[in-house]
């Protein structure tokens, strides 16, 4: 039996890593259950799954809680509370969205614990940080985000590498591995030119043709920054450098993602696109669930399609790329000026294209620092957020 505590219950990721937790029949337990602010969903879940500990981030909505969860469930609030449940299960999901999941990433790792990371955010603006912590005896990332999880399950026995003895050590053989190559579905303006994308409208970027995810993470796969991330998190993750990580456009999200070897083998996961399966694996790991989530139904399945990405159409791609080469607090600064420019553009202040514009000029004024701490990172998201602010308020005025 294997405890879970499910940080960002209430979201995409932590719905359905419930659901999985509820097939397992009794193999995965919830120990803990975290939202920030959604109290009644957050109640509702901790009625039907009787955690050991819940976590509300807005402390003003302790008493609400505390009055409603079933008799002899501990309650914590705040940000230290939602962190505190790392520290309470064998494996902890950081289902948080956004920067603010760089906490609980860091207090999983340096407890010790397994991590099943949908927050990639913490791992690209935090890697030296997470990296540190990752070295902890007996911490491990198994990654959620479909793509790398598919690499994890790729690589096969050179995923374990990562367990020994520190960041170094999770560098793979550059005997057996050429290429990464992460899928992407190419969003919903896959296939348009900037001029037709001047004035999509926010309903339009939401609709992603096929993953149902919540409305930060489907604008970031309108921009590509989405893949852009997930080359940062893959760099990270399996140690590979940025000239054999690669992004091919497969509009079907059937092949997740996939890992060439040296002798021009290229090993490729395949599923349907449901997240109950990548949320599943780094639940399980190493075993397989025993439940099927996702399976291929070759009777209606015909065709796969890929093609390379439109990185003058898409450039918060190589934006990303650039971050990510140039390393240090780079990826920190992408991705608070990204979070304030997809902020601002879901709240209507700017247009579609000035996303990218808003992460370029952001970065464009960003003296690199290194970072050894979490304040070091605070410090340099806080001060990338005020000048992405200022950028965006130019912009929109
Ligand atoms: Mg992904």
């Amino acid at each position: 039996m294997t405890s879970v505590a499910v940080i960002g219950s209430t979201g995409s990721i932590g719905t359905q890593t419930l659901e999985v937790i509820a097939a397992s029949d009794g193999e995965l337990t919830v120990a803990a259950l975290g939202a920030w602010s959604s109290l009644e969903l957050l109640i509702a879940q901790a009625r039907a799954t009787h955690p050991d500990v819940v976590a509300i981030g807005d402390a003003s909505l302790a008493a609400p809680l505390a009055a409603a969860v079933p008799a002899g469930t501990e309650v914590l609030a705040g940000t230290d509370g939602l962190v505190e449940l790392a520290r309470r299960a064998d494996v902890v999901v950081n289902a948080v969205v956004g920067f603010a999941g760089l906490f609980v990433t860091v207090a999983a790792l340096s407890s010790g614990r397994r991590l099943a990371l949908a927050n990639k955010e913490s791992l690209i603006a935090g890697a030296p940080v997470v990296q540190v912590a990752r070295a902890t005896r007996g911490a491990e990332i198994v990654p959620v985000d479909s793509e790398h999880c598919a690499i994890h399950q790729c690589l096969g026995k050179e995923a374990h590498r990562g367990v020994v003895n520190g960041p170094e050590d999770f560098a793979l053989s550059p005997r057996e591995v050429t290429r990464l190559i992460l899928t992407a579905s190419g969003g919903p303006f896959r296939g348009r030119t900037a001029a037709e994308l001047a004035t999509v409208e926010r309903a339009e970027a939401l609709a992603h043709p096929t993953w149902k995810m919540g409305p930060k993470i489907t604008i970031d796969s309108s921009t590509l920054m989405n893949k852009g991330l997930e080359v940062i998190e893959a760099h990270e993750l399996f140690g590979v450098d940025y000239d054999h990580i690669e992004v091919v456009i497969h509009p079907q999200s059937i092949v997740h993602s996939m890992v060439e070897f040296t002798d021009g083998a290229t090993i490729a996961q395949l599923s349907q696109p449901d997240m109950r399966l990548p949320i599943g694996y780094a639940l399980c790991y190493p075993t397989r669930c025993a439940v099927a989530f996702g399976a291929l139904d070759w009777t209606s399945l015909s065709r796969l399609d890929f093609s390379l990405p439109d990185t003058e159409t898409f450039r918060c791609l190589s934006l990303a790329y650039a971050a990510g080469r140039a390393g240090h607090s780079v990826p920190a600064c992408l991705n608070a000026a990204n979070e304030v420019a997809v902020a601002a553009f879901l709240e209507g202040r700017i247009a579609w294209g000035a996303i990218a514009d808003i992460v370029e000029e952001t970065l464009n004024r960003h003296e690199t620092t290194k970072l050894v701490d979490v304040g070091d990172v605070l410090a340099v998201d806080a001060a990338a957020r005020r000048v992405a602010t200022d950028v965006t308020a130019g912009l929109s005025a």
